[in-house]
């Protein structure tokens, strides 16, 4: 039976290669967007994950449309990056603000329904740099190692309710996020990458889908690295 999924920052990237890749799994998948058009096939409610008020409403949308949501994919991000000395509070609390705090918004909204179905899958969207630490990121690592601890504390909270919570810690995947790296550091990254390549969205879109499949019923509070062997397997 197709459950409902919701993938949020889904519009492109390693979101929407995720809502593909589920919807090719057979469940109905709505992604969120803020912008522009949504994708095709897929249904789009627009929201922006700072807004509870907005998150509250896009949730509604897709319970109408295709159920209460049983597979959540915290998936929207964003980058802002900066020395500490030249970081302004504001640039960090924003990333804080969309990557941490934007993931408990949807998490908190979408457990009510889990909770009471007694079933439900979580995954959040870390990243390598979470738990390796990154020189200039000091905002989005700390964003993203908070993911670890948040899901591991839901994976507790929830575990009798027969909801997983896991995380899965991409490397260097080829988007638009790393795009906007310069050449010299593009370089410089893989070679410290053992598989010596950025990975693809489809490689992340595989872990998820194995969370989020029956298969993956065992699995809780863990951390999953895709990232060409980069953080070892922290
Ligand atoms: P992109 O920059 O390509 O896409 C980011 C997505 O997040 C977009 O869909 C964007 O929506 C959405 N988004 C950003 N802010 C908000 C917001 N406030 N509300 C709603 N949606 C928002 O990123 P990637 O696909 O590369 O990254 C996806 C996730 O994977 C992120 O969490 C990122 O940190 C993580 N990651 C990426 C890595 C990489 O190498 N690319 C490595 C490790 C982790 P919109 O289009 O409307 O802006």
């Amino acid at each position: 039976m197709s459950r409902s999924v919701l993938v949020t920052g889904g519009s492109r990237g390693i979101g929407l290669a995720i809502a593909r890749e589920l919807k090719e799994a057979g469940d109905d998948v709505a992604v969120t967007y803020r912008s522009g058009e949504p994708p095709e096939g897929l249904l789009g409610v627009q929201c922006d994950i700072t807004d509870t008020a907005q998150v509250d409403a896009a949730f509604k949308q897709v319970e109408e449309e295709q159920g209460q949501v049983q597979v959540l994919v915290a998936n929207a991000g964003i980058t802002k990056d900066q020395l500490l000395a030249l970081m302004s509070e504001e640039d960090f609390s924003s990333v804080v603000d969309t990557n941490l705090t934007g993931s408990f918004r949807v998490a908190k909204r979408a457990v009510r329904g889990m909770m009471r179905k007694r079933t439900g899958r979580i995954i959040l969207i870390s990243s390598v740099v979470g738990l390796l630490g990154s020189g200039g990121q000091a905002n989005y690592s700390a964003s993203k190692a908070g993911l670890v601890g948040f899901a591991r504390s839901l994976a507790r909270e929830l575990g009798s309710r027969n909801i997983t919570v896991n995380v899965v810690a991409p490397g260097f995947i080829e988007t638009d996020m790393t795009a906007a790296l310069p050449e010299d550091r593009q370089v410089g990254i893989k070679k410290n990458v053992p598989l010596g390549r950025f990975g693809s969205a489809d490689e992340i879109a595989k872990a998820v889908r194995f969370l989020a499949s029956d298969d993956a019923a065992y699995i809780t509070g863990a951390v999953i690295p895709v990232d060409g062997g980069l953080g070892m397997g922290h």
